[in-house]
């Protein structure tokens, strides 16, 4: 379906927000241009990522399916153990049944990946991209957006898409966003499959059935962990 009327959308943040908006969008033929202060390689790390099906099950609506397997991995057994023991508590399965209402997959992969992935369809699609490109000023009355460099662009419509911490979200709230501490630390890392998997006994090592690219989620007392494999399982992030 196209719109009757074609638009110009200024997208202030090329993350998975920004470009999946100007995917949406370009599909049904409005003009699109992102701006990206970011040099577009990663804005949130090498870490893991783990896609709920209500993100994927757009994606193949997209017809983006093939694309999104190539850098993403379905997985549907949890594994859930005791953090300071490591006592199996049990498994749960995302079943056919369950995916198939979904329309979606949980799928696994990484941050830098899945901006890779919405980069790229973003231009197949026709979205214009411009990378290390800061907005310092945005008339939203105008549709008008500054630059850093003091460039000015118009468009017709302003979407914000830059982060919790960005210009836009400020702008409709009227006053700096109060962060309040969780008093929770998130860390996350990843490590070559071969070097976790060392020492893990046959028994554990056959419940992990990292073939089926389990996620693992480790419950303790204020803390837990959460494991799952990428890049085609030659390692896990954690
Ligand atoms: C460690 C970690 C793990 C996570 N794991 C998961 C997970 O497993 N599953 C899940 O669903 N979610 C996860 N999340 C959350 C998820 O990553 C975020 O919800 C998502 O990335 C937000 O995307 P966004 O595009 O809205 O914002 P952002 O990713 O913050 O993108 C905003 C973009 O705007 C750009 N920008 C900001 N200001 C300007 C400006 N003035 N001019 C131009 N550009 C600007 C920034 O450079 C950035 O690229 C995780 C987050 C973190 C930090």
């Amino acid at each position: 379906m196209q719109a009757p009327l074609s638009i110009h959308f200024i997208i202030i943040g090329g993350g998975i927000s920004g470009l999946s908006a100007a995917i949406a969008l370009r599909r049904v033929g409005h003009e699109v241009t992102v701006l990206e202060k970011g040099d577009g390689r990663t804005n949130k790390g090498y870490g893991g990522v783990r896609m709920a099906p209500n993100m994927s099950k757009i994606l193949f609506h997209w017809g983006l399916r093939d694309k999104l397997l190539q850098v993403a991995a379905p997985s549907k057994p949890l594994l859930f153990s005791k953090f300071e023991t490591g006592e199996v508590l049990g498994t749960q399965l995302w079943s056919d049944e369950l995916l198939a209402e979904t329309r979606g997959q949980f799928m696994c992969t990484t941050h830098a990946e899945l901006l890779q992935f919405f980069y790229e369809s973003a231009v197949a699609h026709g979205a214009k991209i411009r990378l290390s490109t800061e907005v310092s000023e945005i008339d939203p009355e105008e549709a008008k957006v500054t630059l850093s460099t003091g460039e000015v662009l118009t468009g017709d419509v302003i979407i914000g898409a830059d982060g919790e911490r960005g210009l836009c979200r400020r702008l409709v709230l009227g006053r700096p966003e109060r962060v309040t501490p969780s008093g929770v630390t998130l860390f996350d890392t990843i490590y070559s499959t071969d070097r976790v998997m060392q020492g893990v006994d046959e028994e554990l090592a056959k419940l992990c059935a990292l073939e089926d690219n389990t996620v693992f989620v480790a419950f303790g007392a204020n803390r837990a962990a959460t494991g799952y494999p990428v890049h085609k399982r030659k390692d896990i992030a954690f």
